[in-house]
């Protein structure tokens, strides 16, 4: 059974940042405005997270890793959007079946803290009291100590780093309201952010000034298709080698090619061949009308009027372009 159940947690955990990916959201779910990580050869050796979050109480350390133990049902407005969000409750317990798993964490009306240890899903000994401030530190070690074939197809420690804060940085965009910092352990943060600042402003910071000098922005609303969108978009006097699309929805980073590749067609015919812009986009949908089908390990999503609201979308940038053009 625990080879089944590590094979299982092998598929939602795949590499060191699509862990940080879980914990991140995690992070933010508990209200944190401050996030560290650190990661020790690319979060394979270690991969610690620190919030000022909420905190864990102490009663629920003991099934905190259980599978399907969440705290979170209220939050969704029903069973849809709990299978599409993937996975609730497993994040944990599926990194407990993979990795050395401890969690330190004080709630606001505890008095002392409590840090506990998990291996397969299982408290290892009864919570040790400590001291610290309010908020979690969810600490991982050895990620597929004991997956040894996992550990090989794994990239190179500076990939996975470079993975690792390839997620970071994203959420930092769009989360200015959160300061987040990555650092390797013993060293200087390579990626800084402060609370309260603007995702224009963590663009500028994170991907540099060429990006962010004169970002075209807009937000739009669509009563009709039922969509939200806020989009910083790259004019046409930048140009990559190797377009971005930082696309986030209801607040989860994903994938979508026909969004991309959408975006992409309106630009070519701004900017030199095989050149392509930077763009983030936040949509809000719907929470029902994302597609259930599509497996949560995967981060390509597929939603309701898919075609329609890329069409306006479009339709959107160009006027952006345009607008900037004449
Ligand atoms: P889910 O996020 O789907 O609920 P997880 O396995 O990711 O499942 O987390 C399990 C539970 O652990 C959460 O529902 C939450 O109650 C608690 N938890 C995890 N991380 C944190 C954190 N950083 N701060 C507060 N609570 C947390
Ligand atoms: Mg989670």
């Amino acid at each position: 059974e625990a080879v089944v159940n590590r094979i299982a947690a092998g598929e939602i955990i795949q590499r060191p940042a699509n862990a940080l990916k879980e914990l991140l959201e995690n992070s933010l779910d508990a209200k944190s405005n401050y996030i560290q990580v650190t990661i020790k050869s690319g979060g394979l050796k270690l991969l610690q997270i620190q919030d000022n979050g909420t905190g864990i109480r102490k009663e629920d350390l003991a099934i905190v890793c259980e599978r399907f133990t969440t705290s979170k049902l209220n939050k969704f407005e029903d069973l849809t959007e709990i299978a599409t969000f993937g996975f609730r409750g497993e994040a944990l317990a599926s990194i407990s079946h993979v990795a050395h798993l401890t969690i330190q964490t004080k709630t606001a009306q505890e008095r002392c803290g409590y840090k506990a240890s998990y291996a397969d899903s299982k408290l290892l000994a009864a919570p040790k009291p400590c001291a610290g401030n309010q908020g979690t530190i969810i600490t991982i070690e050895d990620l597929f100590y004991n997956m040894p074939q996992r550990r090989q197809v794994l990239k190179s420690p500076a990939e996975e780093q470079q993975k690792v804060s390839d997620v970071l940085s994203k959420y930092a965009v769009h989360n200015p309201h959160v300061g987040f910092t990555l650092k390797r352990h013993g060293e200087p943060p390579s990626v800084k952010t402060q609370a309260g600042t603007t995702r224009a402003e963590n663009i500028r910071l994170i991907y540099g000034a060429a990006i962010a000098k004169e970002l075209l922005e807009f937000t739009y609303e669509d009563a009709l298709l039922r969509f939200e969108v806020h989009c910083l978009m790259t004019q046409v006097n930048y140009a990559a080698k190797k377009g971005m699309l930082l696309l986030f929805i209801n607040e989860r980073l994903v994938e979508s090619a026909p969004l991309k590749g959408a975006v992409d067609a309106v630009y070519a015919s701004y900017l030199p061949k095989g050149s392509h812009p930077f763009v983030y986009m936040s949509l809000k949908l719907p929470p029902h009308n994302i597609d259930v089908n599509v497996h949560p390990t995967k981060h390509e999503v597929h939603f309701l009027y898919e075609d329609e609201i890329i069409e306006k979308l479009k339709g959107q940038v160009e006027a952006q372009l345009l607008g900037s053009n004449a």
